[in-house]
């Protein structure tokens, strides 16, 4: 049988890049998948697809509840919503710091306790967090961002002491620089695409981006019984940024 045959899971941010990507992973390995997304119109059969807004607790438990229903359970969560911003400390009003935390940070506190319920059903539960190497990468124009990042990080480690004695596994990865519509966003803004496109691949050591489907596995392997003595840790999946 397929690893995670049996298996449920629900991935936030499901219908785009690296949310997407694992999506389809942990279905091809054989878990029945619920993706949880703004807009989650375009997520392809198998998956299924379920309207929430993270930052929006009351149909974050909705949807919650209606993955579970439809998929029999939850084994596993990934909480991979997120959203990005650009700036200094002086550059971000206080309401954008609250909406950027609202959904980077506090969407991840309301869908792991929307969910707790279920994963302490499961016999073999994971989360796994999207956090980013700006968690401690300290890179420039990025404060606001960073500190969501920080906060995932420090959120991730001190959940996987807490719920460790529910037998349930928290973990996060830090994708680098990923090939997404994220980034294809970002650079749709710059004044000359390609060549800032050249210049995110010149800070690559491995000479290319990271992309989704590496992140997607990297994120498919902390949430699978494999990585069943891993928990509190953070995988790099950067072409080497952070590491060298
Ligand atoms: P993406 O924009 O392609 O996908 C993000 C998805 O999240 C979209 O489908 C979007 O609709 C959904 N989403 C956004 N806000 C939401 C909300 N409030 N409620 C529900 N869904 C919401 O981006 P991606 O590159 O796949 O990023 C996914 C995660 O990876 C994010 O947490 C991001 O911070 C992280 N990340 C990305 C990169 C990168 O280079 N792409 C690097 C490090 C970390």
């Amino acid at each position: 049988a397929p690893e995670l045959a049996g298996s449920t899971a629900v991935v936030t941010g499901g219908a785009s890049g690296i949310g997407l990507a694992t999506a389809r992973l942990l279905s091809a390995r054989g878990a029945r998948v619920a993706c949880l997304d703004l807009e989650p119109d375009g997520v392809p059969d198998p998956l299924i697809g379920i309207r929430a807004d993270v930052s929006d607790d009351d149909a974050v438990r909705t949807a919650v509840e209606q993955a579970a229903r439809l998929l029999g359970g939850i084994d596993i969560l990934v909480n991979n919503a997120g959203i990005g911003a650009q700036g200094t400390i002086e550059d971000n009003p206080d309401d954008e710091w609250r909406r950027v935390f609202d959904v980077n940070v506090f969407g991840i506190v309301r869908t792991t306790r929307a969910a707790l319920p279920h994963l302490r059903r499961s016999s073999h539960a994971a989360i796994v967090n999207t956090c980013s190497i700006a968690a401690t990468a300290g890179l420039p124009d990025r404060a606001l961002y960073s500190a969501t990042k920080g906060a995932v990080l420090s959120l991730t480690r001190a959940t996987a002491a807490d719920l460790v004695h529910d037998g349930i596994r928290v973990n996060c990865v830090n994708p680098g620089t990923a090939d997404t519509p994220w980034i294809a966003r970002l650079l749709d803004r710059a004044d000359d695409p390609e060549a800032e496109r050249a210049a995110l691949t010149a800070r690559q050591p491995l000479g290319r981006l990271v992309t989704a489907d590496e992140v997607a596995a990297a994120i498919a392997y902390l949430a699978s019984p494999l990585s069943g003595s891993t928990t509190g840790t953070d995988l790099a999946v950067d072409g080497g940024m952070s590491g060298l």
